[in-house]
């Protein structure tokens, strides 16, 4: 940031915050693929079906879109069995995070989440002007729910629990969340971030929307970005009880989702089986990534989304920096550790290539 004591003024709460950095992209083509394994996303290209619908809506481009995102609210209201007046569109379900603690956080107000998580959440606390509550993972690389209720204050104003676990890996069980709702007051919001949802296969997973339907302080996210193929569209969505679904619709600024992207969105329901059929297969290399890390020596926790995270301390960077030289961009976390996607099957197998020499070097 320049000098701030010239220009406008800035809110002191924002001094020092670092903007959200992306997953690099994989370098130009080269003599030899590169593959891009460090956001997380679907690494399939899109369904015809899903380019034929925003292809047929941008014909309205110079209208705007529809302000409550009807037709979309409407099909996911069938689907999930939830009043359509409990939904918040946005763009993206991390916009719709920022606009909860807008929502919901005065000034020194507290947002609790586990750490390592979403590198989003500090961003969007401080952004609120909220006090950031992290509370250390268990080793296993899991939510420490006991811990978090127990730091629960007069101030806390929301609490984020993320379900798979980004980076790690792990989710919270019902039981471990449906008892953490019963301790948690009712004045607190109680997120559970499902962005990684559709690739989960623990029977004994969390339902964040069966704790919606029980709790009228638990708000579910969720995102067409990642199963659903549309990470560049920007759609994700809330459902929260009244008032919370109502304030984040006059927090959300109007016309969040283009048409381009509901309609893209409505095409992913439809074809969903086909989709579905791709998340099969990346949940089949995921295991065999995480597996064939763990056979490598590689500390690699139980991974119920669609990335690994591979502790390596101080190697971090360099791990990183020896897997881009190698054609496969992967995301470091300062000294802790890689998460790596999980990408087509070709750079799955080029990912263990590269990981297995690293590891007969560090040797
Ligand atoms: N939550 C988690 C845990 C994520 O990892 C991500 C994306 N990296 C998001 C939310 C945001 O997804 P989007 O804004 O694309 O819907």
């Amino acid at each position: 940031m320049t000098d701030p004591s010239t220009g406008p003024r800035l809110r002191k709460a924002l001094r020092g915050i670092p903007s959200y950095k992306p997953g690099r992209p994989a370098a130009a083509a080269t003599d030899r693929p590169t593959y891009k394994l460090s956001s997380n996303e679907n690494p399939f290209p899109p369904l015809p079906a899903l380019t034929e619908a925003a292809h047929e809506a941008s014909r309205v481009m110079n209208r705007y879109p529809d302000l409550t995102c009807g037709r979309l609210v409407g099909a996911l209201s069938d689907r999930l069995d939830v009043p359509p007046g409990h939904f918040a569109t946005g763009t993206g379900s991390v916009a719709l995070l920022y606009h909860l603690l807008q929502a919901t956080c005065e000034p020194g107000d507290e947002v609790m989440y586990a750490w390592r998580s979403f590198e989003a959440y500090p961003i969007a606390a401080q952004v609120a002007g909220a006090t950031r509550i992290e509370v250390p993972l268990t080793t296993g690389a899991r939510h420490d729910l006991t811990a978090m209720a127990a730091a629960i204050t007069d101030r806390t104003r929301v609490v984020i629990v993320c379900t798979p676990n980004n980076p790690t890996g792990p989710v919270v069980t019902h039981q471990e969340l449906a008892e953490f709702c019963a301790r948690v007051p009712s004045d607190v919001l109680i997120v559970v971030d499902e962005a990684y949802l559709q690739f989960v296969r623990d029977p004994e997973a969390a339902d964040g929307l069966a704790l919606y339907r029980e709790y009228p302080n638990v708000c579910v996210l969720r995102t067409f970005s990642k199963a659903y193929c549309l990470a560049n569209f920007r759609v994700g969505y809330a459902i929260a009880h009244d008032p919370v679904a109502e304030a984040l619709r006059v927090c959300t600024p109007p016309f969040a989702v283009s048409s381009v992207a509901e309609e893209a969105a409505l095409a992913a329901l439809a074809c969903e089986n086909e989709l579905l059929e791709q998340v099969e297969v990346l949940v089949k290399e995921r295991t065999r990534v995480a597996e064939g890390l763990r056979a490598l020596g590689y500390d690699v926790p139980v991974t119920e989304a669609n990335f690994s995270w591979v502790p390596l301390g101080a190697d971090t960077q360099a791990f990183a920096r020896a897997c881009e030289e190698g054609g496969v961009v992967v995301r470091p976390f300062g000294d802790e550790g890689c998460r790596v996607s999980v990408g087509e099957p070709a750079a799955n197998d080029l990912f263990l290539e590269l990981a297995g020499r690293w590891a007969a070097r560090a040797r």
